[in-house]
């Protein structure tokens, strides 16, 4: 990564704000021949200088449940079975395995009434005692009598991997990467060629021209002056967590086979879970989060750091403990930890994909689905702020579009 302080006489076509999953993927599809693009945003901090980040991100973990089909809504399945197909060609280019094949059940109540028609197509309705006898370890009857099964194309991909490769590729592409935070994105009000021009400001005292700006910042977006002055999206940051239970040895053989899994049941115990997956630290773990419940709401980029270094309640650990050991039946977890994280939500379940002004473009908003969708979010968002006509393909923009409580100025 380049480490200048500088002014740089360079001007961007396009200026990607964010590393993340999204950002990253963004830069990967934006840097075509021909077109100068840099991605900036802070690489992932070691554990001893996390207490002196203000931004982090939400990819910082070896797994995140991804498929083909999200399955619940109609878009989203469109937007996963394209970012599925993506990041397969993603593997090709860079050579990295990315996804794990362990297939995908959604269970609880009346599962076939929750499915969007176009994810059917590839699912298996089962009740919960079809999932038991297909994984005897498993017994989800608890919490509602049916199931449906994705038996291929789902499982779980690395997403620090992802934004690895995604990297990566982009890197061959030409694209510049910086690891810096940025402070602030306005208009310059120089001209190249007669263009107006974007002005950025980096923690590290980067000045950097661009003829446009992408914004991939996820739940930071509205944390540093990036948006035009008094402009105040429709967005909440949500602090959450993972709690992870470590697999001894006669277990792992016992539960490897676990698929991934997503509950659909009384909105107290709503989950999801993946399998045994070997962490950095050598162990094994299985893993479990909340979906929307059990979160607190954050409003400021304090609230959000303090966040991050924080520990969740006991009580929660110890019930999404029990909960994954509801289901996951005469498992003994070796250790419990837990790790700590943010989602960002938009009030459309959806992501925003939108320009707020001629040059600035956004796209945010991972609804705790950010993963599956991320290679095909990152390409919209790069052809739409490239000026592309047809990024949204069969979308409508309609339903990409960024929700404001105070709208910028000029909309
Ligand atoms: C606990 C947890 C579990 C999850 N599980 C799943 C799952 O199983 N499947 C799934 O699909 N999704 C899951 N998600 C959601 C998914 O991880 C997110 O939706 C996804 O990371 C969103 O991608 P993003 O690029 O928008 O945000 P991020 O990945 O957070 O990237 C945003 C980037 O912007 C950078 N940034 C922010 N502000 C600035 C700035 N001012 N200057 C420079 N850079 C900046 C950040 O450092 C970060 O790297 C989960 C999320 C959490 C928290």
């Amino acid at each position: 990564m380049a480490a200048d302080h500088s002014w740089t006489s360079m001007v961007y076509d396009i200026c990607i704000v964010g590393a993340g999953l999204w950002g990253s993927s963004a830069a990967r599809h934006a840097s075509l021949p021909g077109r100068k693009v840099c991605l900036i945003g802070p690489s992932e901090p070691l554990e001893k200088d996390r207490p002196s980040r203000d931004i982090f991100a939400s990819y910082y973990d070896v797994a995140r449940t991804v498929r083909k089909c999200q399955g619940s809504n109609h878009f989203r399945s469109l937007m996963t079975m394209r970012a599925f197909k993506g990041l397969q060609e993603l593997e090709g280019t860079t050579g990295i395995q990315l996804n794990a094949t362990a297939g995908h059940i959604f269970y609880g109540k009346d599962i076939e009434s929750k499915m969007a028609p176009i994810a059917k197509e590839e699912g298996v309705l089962l009740t919960a005692e079809d999932v038991h006898k297909r994984y005897p370890f498993l017994d989800t009857s608890r919490y509602g009598d049916t199931a449906m099964l994705f038996p291929i194309n789902g499982g779980h991909a690395n997403p620090r991997m992802i934004v690895h490769a995604e990297q990566k590729a982009a890197t061959l592409q030409g694209c510049d990467i910086f690891d810096d935070v940025v402070e602030s994105v306005g208009e310059s009000g120089s001209h190249t060629h007669g263009e107006p021009v974007m002005r950025v400001l980096t923690k590290n005292g980067r000045h950097l021209l661009a003829k446009k700006v992408l914004l991939c910042t996820g739940a930071f977006t509205q944390l540093k002056d990036l948006l035009p002055p008094s402009t105040e999206l429709d967005f909440g940051i949500d602090g959450t967590f993972t709690v992870r239970l470590e697999v001894g040895e006669d277990d792992l053989e016992k539960i490897s086979s676990m698929p991934t899994m997503t509950s659909f049941t009384d909105p107290e115990w709503n989950c999801y879970m993946l399998p045994p997956i070997k962490y950095p630290d050598g162990k094994y773990y299985v893993k479990i989060g909340p979906l929307n419940q059990d979160q607190r709401r954050l409003t400021s980029l304090k609230e959000v750091k303090d966040w991050f270094l924080s520990k969740p309640d006991p009580k929660l650990v110890e019930k999404y403990r029990d909960l994954l050991l509801s289901i996951v039946k005469g498992f003994n977890p070796v250790s419990v930890k837990a790790d700590m994280c943010v989602c960002s939500r938009t009030p459309t379940g959806l992501p925003y994909c939108d320009m707020v002004s001629p040059r600035l473009g956004l796209a945010v908003g991972g609804n705790g689905c950010g993963a599956l969708l991320s290679d095909e979010v990152g390409r919209m968002a790069a052809e739409m702020i490239a000026g592309g006509e047809n990024w949204n393909r069969d979308i409508p923009r309609e339903m990409l579009k960024a929700q404001f409580i105070t709208p910028p100025s000029n909309l």
